[in-house]
Formats: structure tokens, C-alpha cells, sequence
């Protein structure tokens, strides 16, 4: 995900979901229209999402992540029930009959996962909802749903299915604590690579068909329009060389020439597609799951890992990747003691001297560092 452009997207969604609005001047730089509350006035921002874009206009207001422009048209935006919350209701279930099955969930390489206590949590989901406008000589839209589990940043395909099953509450039955989320940004990115993927073949679809039409009605002008210069120059053969019926029939083709440029130009533009994205609203449900405390033990290592039961999906959710990040059921321990997936822990074991460095890049880290340690206890 390209950071600038997810904040850009999440702010200038959020600023029109609001009843702003927004007006690209430069490449991260923008012109708003909000207010800062239901009763204030409306009053004119420059935003810039990039740091360059602010040597264009140095009055501008910076937005970055966690920056104080961003928060506000954040809460703004959950004030207004833009961002709405809601309870899966769904009961965790009791950890005794559950730690076993978890557990077998997986397949651990050359180690043995014991589990400790379970406790039930509530996890956070968001449901994006998004408006896709397909802008032609018609005008159609559709509405797409993405479901995020906003603690690992997973795509959910099935999330309506569980609402549709178990139902929603504005209260939670029981109080729980709830765990930590990524950065709103971060998940809205995710959601928004997952519509841009969805959507991808209805595209290709609509614009081979509207090239289809293109070459069609280009074809029949063209055409029609030889047609026409082929009469005229047929009338133009059997005139004198010095007859000055032929200056007339000269500029007569010239404009039947420009006449046809026009239409072309004209289907053109009828037949061009031009597609707009919106965000309507995201609806953050909380789901009690069940974590587990753990230990991941091998011969040479152990590392407490924590692990999750979904009683919806009615199976353990799946662990990352510490070195390459992807989501895995398949996991050991590296020799630095940490979560791995089988083929990072092949390449550890051909390469010995790199098997204790650490992982590429700070994202791995930082996302395992929510999902496996103590940042879950907010609330
Ligand atoms: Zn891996």
C-alpha cells in the first residue's frame, strides 16, 4: 500500500462522506469544504499529504498518519455514525472444550504448541462499504462490501454470511476487552486493494465492450463519410481543370473531412470509461473470539505465541509470518525464536548465517507485535 495515497483516499472520502468537499489542486494537494461540527460553519482548508506538495503551498495543514487533521475528520466522521459500531452476536464458547481443537488447527514444524489459559476477547472487524460509479454514455452503480479483520489486516469473504446468521446487537451482552486494531489508514488501504481486485474483471469487461461499440460506430462514420468524399470526388472528375465549380467542391471536402474528425472525437469521449470510487461507510463490529496464552516449543527454542479460536469460522485463525508476512497454519521457530512459515524456515535453514539477522522491512514486526503481544489490552 502507498501510504500517501491511502491517506489522501481516506481523508477525501471521509471530508465528502461528511458533505464536504474537495478539490484536487496539485498531486497531494487539496482544497476542502467542511466544518469541524454538526452546528459550526463550514470553512476552507488546504490539505497537503505530501511534503513536497507543502513547498507549493506552505499556508497548507500536513496530514499524516496520527497528524491532528487526520484525527479530526476521523472522529468527525465516526461522530456522525458515518463509521458505525456494532456486536456479532456470537457466544465465544468455553475455552476447556476448545484449547485441543485450536491446537490441531495447525501444523508446527519440528515444535509443539502447549496451550495456557483462553479468555474471550472482543476483536474488532470493519465491513467497508464502497460505491463504485461506472461513467460512460450511461451511468450505472454498484455497491461493494469488504470485510477486514481489523487486527491483522485479513481480507474476511464470508463476514456477511456470519451477521446474516448471528445477528447484530448495538450492546455488547457481556463486557469484554476488546483488542487493538492497525491504523485506521492502514486497514482502509487494505479494503481498498481488495475492491480495485474485485472489481478488476467487471472493468476489463465494460471496456472491452465499450471498445467493441467504438470500432463498431467508428467504422459505420468512417464509412459513411467515404461515401460521401467518393461522390464528391466523382462529381469533381467530370469537371474542366479550370472550372470553378471545383474550389466549391474542394472546400466541401474539407469540411466533410472536419465534419468526420468531430463525430470521431465525439464517440470517443461517449465510449470512454471513467470509474469513481467512493467510501459510504464502514460498520466496525466487535466479535468475541477466544485467546489463547501459549507456548511454541522445539528442541533448541520456545517462544510464548498466542493464538486465536474464531468460533464462527469454528477453527484457529491463522498466525504471520514473521520473516515474509504471509498469514500461515503452518508454523515453527526460526533460530531467533520467532514465528515463521515452513518455507522461511527452509531458507533459514539453507542459509545458517543469515538465519539469525532479522526480518526485512518493520511491518512484519509491528503487525506481529500486535497480533502475538501485550498492545491487545487497549480499552
Ligand atoms: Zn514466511
Amino acid at each position: 500500500m502507498k501510504v500517501r495515497g491511502g491517506i489522501e483516499a481516506f481523508t477525501i472520502a471521509a471530508v465528502e462522506g461528511l458533505g464536504g468537499a474537495a478539490e484536487k489542486l496539485a498531486d497531494g494537494l487539496y482544497t476542502v469544504l467542511w466544518s469541524e461540527g454538526p452546528t459550526a460553519e463550514p470553512e476552507t482548508r488546504h490539505l497537503a499529504f505530501d511534503p513536497e506538495a507543502l513547498e507549493d503551498d506552505p499556508e497548507s495543514e500536513l496530514v499524516t498518519i496520527a497528524s491532528p487533521t487526520l484525527e479530526r475528520i476521523i472522529a468527525r466522521a465516526t461522530a456522525s455514525g458515518r463509521v458505525a459500531r456494532a456486536f456479532l452476536s456470537v457466544a465465544p464458547g468455553s475455552p476447556q472444550g476448545v484449547a485441543e481443537r485450536l491446537a490441531r488447527s495447525y501444523r508446527f514444524v519440528d515444535s509443539a504448541w502447549t496451550p495456557g489459559d483462553g479468555r474471550p476477547w472482543f476483536c474488532p472487524l470493519g465491513l467497508f462499504l464502497f460505491r463504485v460509479r461506472y461513467l460512460c454514455d450511461s451511468r450505472e452503480e454498484e455497491l461493494v462490501e469488504v470485510g477486514v479483520n481489523l487486527t491483522d489486516g485479513r481480507i474476511l469473504r464470508r463476514l456477511d454470511e456470519a451477521i446474516e446468521r448471528y445477528g447484530l446487537s448495538p450492546e455488547p451482552w457481556e463486557p469484554l476487552p476488546t483488542k487493538g486494531e492497525l491504523p485506521v489508514v492502514q486497514t482502509y488501504g487494505i479494503a481498498h486493494a481488495e475492491l480495485e481486485r474485485r472489481i478488476l474483471s467487471t472493468l476489463g469487461n465494460r471496456r472491452r465492450h465499450l471498445e467493441w461499440r467504438l470500432e463498431r460506430e467508428s467504422g459505420r462514420a468512417a464509412a459513411y463519410y467515404s461515401e460521401l468524399l467518393r461522390e464528391l470526388r466523382e462529381e469533381q472528375s467530370v469537371l474542366a481543370a479550370d472550372d470553378p465549380g471545383r474550389s466549391r467542391l474542394e472546400s466541401k471536402a474539407r469540411a466533410i473531412q472536419m465534419e468526420q474528425e468531430g463525430r470521431l472525437a465525439e464517440l470517443r469521449s461517449k465510449y470512454r470509461l471513467e470509474v469513481h470510487v467512493s467510501l459510504l461507510s464502514v460498520l466496525r463490529l466487535y466479535q468475541p473470539k477466544l485467546v489463547f496464552r501459549g507456548r511454541l516449543a522445539s528442541k533448541a527454542h520456545g517462544a510464548e505465541i498466542p493464538l486465536v479460536w474464531d468460533p464462527v469460522e469454528n477453527t484457529g485463525e491463522p498466525a504471520r509470518c514473521y520473516f515474509c508476512d504471509v498469514f500461515t497454519y503452518e508454523l515453527g521457530l526460526s533460530r531467533s525464536g520467532t514465528v515463521a512459515c515452513p518455507s522461511c524456515l527452509e531458507r533459514a535453514a539453507l542459509k545458517p548465517v543469515l538465519s539469525g539477522l532479522s526480518p526485512h522491512g518493520q511491518r512484519g514486526r509491528r503487525r506481529n507485535g500486535q497480533m502475538f503481544s501485550g498492545r491487545q489490552g487497549t480499552k
